[in-house]
């Protein structure tokens, strides 16, 4: 059982799912309990998913990790987040990118959002910029993005979201119906290369 966020990023490390020395220092700094509902304080330092209402869960912290890692996000990169639910990828991403940097994070369930804002009033990133929308075909203002991370699973291509990448840019996704691949898009002389990653569970992206 770990008991603290610590003990969390040190169990992601061991595991080798977490690789990056930005990206470590940025789930040292965001504590994933802030994130989680009162009612499930026990399991906040679990590696699993845990339900945040409104039939949403946050992430389990090792797919979160697995997600980043593929995405590499950078200090003053331009991200796009569809689906923050709780926040906490939000609060990572903003963390890494820093205040030269822009986070636009979507989320299509307005009380979701509240909770969101409220999980991240003790951190101070005004490089956040949390919008209520349904984002399944991107957010057109203010693209094209260097990284993009959709947190729910799409279950056909979402080709309007993709262009919205930066030549150079990065995108990953969870993709499928039951049982999801993790798809990391990589735009190169304007051309989209593509890896892909089975065995993951997301809740769906809703068209
Ligand atoms: N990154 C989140 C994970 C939340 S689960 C976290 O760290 O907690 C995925 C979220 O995607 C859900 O909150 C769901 O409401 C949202 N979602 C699903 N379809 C969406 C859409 N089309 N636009 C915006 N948000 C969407």
């Amino acid at each position: 059982m770990i008991s603290s966020n610590d003990g969390l990023v040190k169990y992601l490390q061991t595991s080798g799912a977490l690789k990056t020395d930005r990206i470590i220092k940025s789930f040292k700094a965001v504590d994933r309990s802030d994130f989680v509902p009162n009612s499930l304080q026990s399991a906040a330092f679990a590696d699993q998913a845990l339900p945040i209402g409104w039939g949403q869960t946050i992430s389990q912290p090792a797919t979160v990790a697995f997600m980043l890692e593929l995405l590499q996000p950078n200090l003053g990169d331009k991200v796009l987040e569809i689906g923050f639910g709780s926040g906490y990828v939000a609060a990572l991403l903003s963390q890494i990118v820093g205040k030269t940097g822009l986070v636009v994070a979507v989320e299509r369930i307005a009380e979701l959002g509240q909770q969101a804002y409220k999980n991240l009033t003790k951190y101070n990133f005004p490089q956040l910029r949390l919008v209520i929308a349904n984002a399944s075909k991107g957010i057109k203002q203010p693209a094209a993005y260097d990284k993009i991370i959709i947190s729910a699973a799409a279950s056909k291509m979402p080709a309007e979201v993709i262009s919205q990448l930066t030549e150079g840019g990065k995108m990953v996704f969870p993709y499928g119906q039951d049982l999801q691949e993790i798809i990391l898009l990589e735009k190169v002389d304007n051309k989209i290369i593509k890896q892909s990653y089975p065995g993951f569970v997301f809740v769906p992206l809703v068209d």
